[in-house]
């Protein structure tokens, strides 16, 4: 498995390869991770995510975290606080200490890393991938049987694949600098709008700040690097002064383009995170929304190369990853809208932040920024867990209490058996012994007094649920539904 780009989404990928015993090697252009984060949170979805890898205390540690977020900049902020997760705040990671984190997961499992390794061609016949590299010691070339493009969102990968990448934007202008104000005691807090675009201004650390401009009006030309001039230049027209910024350690422009891939799937080749999809970086959502591709992705393509992988299983990729990204094209495009500094929009401001103040909008929008009502569409008996993802249910097991991410760990799937039902043991029984590695789904018999209705649970190695059923289903039902969904999602060779 070749893995195209070692940012947070290829690293992660390649992590979820390996738990699913598949060799993923990651080639990555940059000699060395770079110092400066883009991102700088994670968000309940992600947090729960990696809570089933057990991975989620490593990126707790020493963090902060924080109950609020923004939405458009606007006054009323959104409380994730109230979302029904265990995981109801945002994790202050900057995207250098979670690519670091994501990483160090990778090589203990054994990925090979190159680094300093940037692919120049990719191409693909029937049984496999070929990219060219150029490496440290020269070009070499490099087979697989899939590619994956982790490469952000100028994507080669992509490209070569031949995935269109449509959109719309390109309209707003972000200049942004990790720079030092002389008067740090005074300096401008969080989002501020004027009448001529946006200020974003946040201290980074003892000495640094990070401060944007978000420039509605002015063309720019595509691919000049940024100066610090120019962003001065931006924060006077803007704000009405440069806020004495000076020394940047780190210098970027972007827009508000957003665009998604029309498939992320062209046959062995790939794609994921930003080369799936990109937007403006408002509402933190670009790295989760990617970890999520990652999340999806792993245990399918490990399937497909093992060779158990049944019809459709790595096509779900797409069909079900296409929805997410839309949505948050979607809100983001949203909050362009009304951070748009025309005195027309400020009444439609002043009208949605009177709507945050009502506890079903804020925590609709929570739950949007945070990804949790993220579902996918399920065939199965009908049951209001069917799609979505798993709970952290308390469980009295054989080896006594224990919470359903526990078995989550190794990046199997897990067939929860709640209620004794023999048809659930017979059934799962019956499949193991028609496959060659039935540790690919591993059978519990627990009891879940939170969930008194519930008989039994599969879910997914990604934590989402297959298939559900509760104590009033009929033995037939239990007994073919469990059937189809073992064969539908876990193979039957
Ligand atoms: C200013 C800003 C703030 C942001 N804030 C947030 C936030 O708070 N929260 C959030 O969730 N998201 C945020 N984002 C978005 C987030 O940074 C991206 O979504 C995220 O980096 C995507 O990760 P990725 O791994 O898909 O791609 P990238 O991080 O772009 O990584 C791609 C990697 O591929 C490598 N590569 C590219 N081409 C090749 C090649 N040909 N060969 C080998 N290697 C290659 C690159 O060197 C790079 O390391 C922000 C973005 C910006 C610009």
């Amino acid at each position: 498995m070749l893995v195209v780009g070692g940012g947070p989404v290829g690293m992660l990928l390649a992590a979820e390869l390996r738990i699913s015993r598949v060799r993923a090697v990651v080639l990555e252009r940059l000699p060395e991770r770079t110092p400066h984060s883009k991102a700088f949170g994670l968000h309940a979805r992600s947090l729960e995510s990696l809570d089933r890898r057990g991975l989620v205390e490593r990126f707790r540690d020493g963090a902060r975290s924080w109950n609020n977020g923004h939405f458009a900049g606007l006054d009323e902020w959104v409380d994730f606080s109230a979302l029904d997760s265990k995981h109801a705040y945002a994790l202050l990671s900057e995207q250098t200490r979670t690519e670091r984190l994501l990483e160090e997961r990778a090589v203990e499992l054994g990925t090979e890393i190159r680094r300093g390794h940037e692919v120049t061609a990719v191409r693909q016949d029937a049984d496999g991938v070929e990219a060219e590299v150029t490496g440290p010691d020269g070009a070499y070339t490099l087979r697989a049987r899939y590619a994956v493009g982790c490469d952000g969102a100028r994507s080669l990968v992509r490209r070569e694949a031949g995935i269109a990448f449509p959109g719309t934007g390109g309209r707003v202008t972000a200049r942004l600098g990790d720079v030092i104000l002389p008067d740090r005691e005074n300096a401008p807090m969080g989002m501020e709008r004027t009448e001529r675009g946006l200020l974003f201004c946040v201290p980074l650390d003892d000495t640094y700040h990070r401060v944007s401009t978000f420039d509605f009006q002015a063309e720019r030309e595509a691919g000049a690097e940024l100066t610090l001039e120019e962003l001065t230049g931006s924060l006077r027209e803007i704000w009405g002064s440069d806020l004495g910024a000076h020394s940047p350690r780190w210098l970027s422009v972007f827009t508000d383009s957003a665009c998604q891939a029309d498939r992320y799937r062209e046959g062995r080749i790939l794609v994921a995170g930003d080369a799936a999809h990109t937007h403006f970086p408002v509402g933190g959502q670009g790295v989760n929304l990617g970890l999520q591709d990652a999340f999806n992705l792993g245990w399918k393509l490990a399937a497909t190369v093992h060779g158990w992988a049944p019809e459709g299983l790595l096509d779900s990729y797409d069909r079900e990853r296409q929805g997410p990204a839309r949505t948050v094209l979607a809100n983001t495009r949203a909050q362009i809208a009304l951070m748009n500094p025309d005195p027309y929009v400020t009444p439609l401001r002043d009208l949605f932040t009177d709507l945050m103040r009502r506890e079903q909008v804020n925590l609709h929008l929570a739950q949007m920024l945070s990804g949790v009502t993220v579902r996918y569409e399920i065939e199965g008996p009908e049951h209001r867990m069917l799609g979505d993802f798993a709970r952290d249910l308390e469980l009295v097991t054989e080896e006594g209490p224990r919470t359903l991410p526990a078995y989550l760990k190794r990046g199997t799937g897990v067939l929860l058996d709640l209620a004794g039902r023999p048809e659930i043991t017979q059934t799962y029984e019956k499949w193991s012994a028609g496959v060659s590695w039935a540790g690919r789904v591993r059978h519990v018999q627990a009891t879940c007094a939170g969930e008194p209705q519930l008989a039994g649970l599969l879910v997914r190695p990604d934590g989402y649920v297959a298939w559900a059923v509760d104590r009033d289903q009929p033995e037939a039902v239990v007994r073919d539904s469990l059937g189809t969904a073992l064969a539908t999602w876990f193979g039957t060779v």
